[in-house]
């Protein structure tokens, strides 16, 4: 048995518009400082306040949010009693919602204790809204969430199916003006939620259209995006919607190797996810097809209508075409173009291997590195070589 869970979306031209049909009380707006600095906040209160609902704004989650902001925010939305959480902004924000609606919820609980199973008993309390302001990570779709754990020095992965939003409003007046750079960071990550999706372990037929449609629209409307921005809204709504649909697709398989790699090299860099995973991403679909045995990736190489006469064929059709994309987007297509130097490289390499063979991303790769060939395809990755074992 599988599931496909998915929140109410509602997207397109004025979506926020949907705000004015929900029923309630009270919303508790969880968001950072730059997003209430651009007037998105008030944007949302309007709305609320339309339909009788008060507010109250809780702008203090960082980027890579800590467990202590999830309780500082938890113990203001108890203060408050809300019966709508509404996340505002990007993956951080709508992560840190996430676990601070649960302890809303179950104030006896920590976020760490949170498994994927059983019951949590959410929504006693409040339902959950997500609106996100970048077109990257399909938090607004997903219920895993990640937290950095100050004392441990790490970052946590965790989450219930429960926590899952109820509803996505994924309005593209929120991403009109995002800016170059993060345009391509974010859609890279897209593209690698969607091409991991179809491809990992746990692919299955109810994701597999998501993702799909979600790679052939980051193929046609990135580079739009990236390079037209504002003045080319149709690009930016539909990047807006890839994202979601991307979301959707993984959200309900499973991201894997080019994430594990991501993630680490995240960890000990400055490099953005998106940028991190979409720099891996070709490299893992060389290592992962090595051999015989048999990939989906010539079916989304043929499906976007590359050359793909047989398997070969179109896995270097595709890995072609994401690295034409990237070079397009101005993104790295290795590390050293990522702004790693070799010493600091070869100081690191070690725990980056580490890292990414303790990431459970992992283990949907459809073929399972030993820690030898990551460390290989580090290396393959640094100098920007193809994969060949
Ligand atoms: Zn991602």
């Amino acid at each position: 048995m599988w599931f496909f869970r998915s929140p109410t979306i509602a997207f397109g031209e004025d979506a926020l518009g949907h705000l004015c049909a929900i029923e309630g009380r009270r919303a508790f707006i969880v968001t950072d400082q730059q997003i209430a600095a651009l007037g998105f906040v008030d944007r949302v209160q309007e709305k609320l306040t339309q339909v009788g609902i008060g507010s109250e704004v809780f702008a203090e989650v960082e980027p890579n949010p800590s467990l202590e902001t999830v309780q500082r925010g938890a113990a203001a939305a108890s203060a408050y009693e809300p019966d709508w959480i509404i996340a505002l902004g990007g993956g951080s924000a709508i992560d840190a919602a996430k676990a601070l609606w649960i302890l809303y919820e179950r104030p006896e609980m920590t976020p760490w204790e949170v498994a994927p199973m059983g019951s949590l008993g959410l929504r006693q309390k409040a339902r959950f809204i997500a609106i996100p302001t970048t077109s990257g990570t399909g938090a607004e779709t997903t219920w895993p969430y990640v937290l950095t754990d100050t004392e441990g020095h790490c970052k946590r992965s965790v989450g219930h199916p429960e926590d899952i939003p109820d509803i996505a409003i994924v309005d593209p007046s929120f991403v009109a003006q995002l800016p170059r750079q993060i345009t391509g960071d974010t859609g890279m990550d897209v593209l690698a939620h969607a091409v991991e999706g179809y491809t990992s372990l746990w692919h299955n037929a109810f994701a597999d259209g998501m993702c799909l449609k979600a790679i052939q629209l980051v193929m046609d409307y990135l580079p739009r995006a990236f390079e037209e921005g504002c003045n080319d809204p149709e690009a930016r709504e539909r990047m807006h919607n890839a994202a979601t649909i991307a979301g959707l697709g993984f959200g309900n398989s499973m991201a894997a190797m080019a994430h594990a790699m991501g993630h680490s090299l995240g960890a000990l860099f400055p490099i953005p996810h998106g940028r991190a995973v979409g720099l891996f991403l070709p490299y893992t679909i060389e290592f992962t097809t090595c051999g015989d045995a048999p990939t989906r990736y010539g079916e989304i190489a043929r499906f976007l209508g590359l050359p793909a006469g047989d398997a070969a064929e179109g896995v270097a059709s595709l890995t072609k075409a994401i690295r034409d994309l990237a070079r397009r987007i101005d993104q790295p297509t290795s590390l050293q173009e990522a702004g790693i130097s070799l010493r600091d490289f070869e100081a690191e390499l070690l725990k980056l291997v580490e890292n990414s063979a303790n990431d459970s991303a992992l283990v949907v790769s459809t073929r399972f590195p030993s820690e030898e060939e990551v460390e290989r395809m580090f290396r393959y990755a640094f100098e920007g070589k193809s994969v060949d074992f």
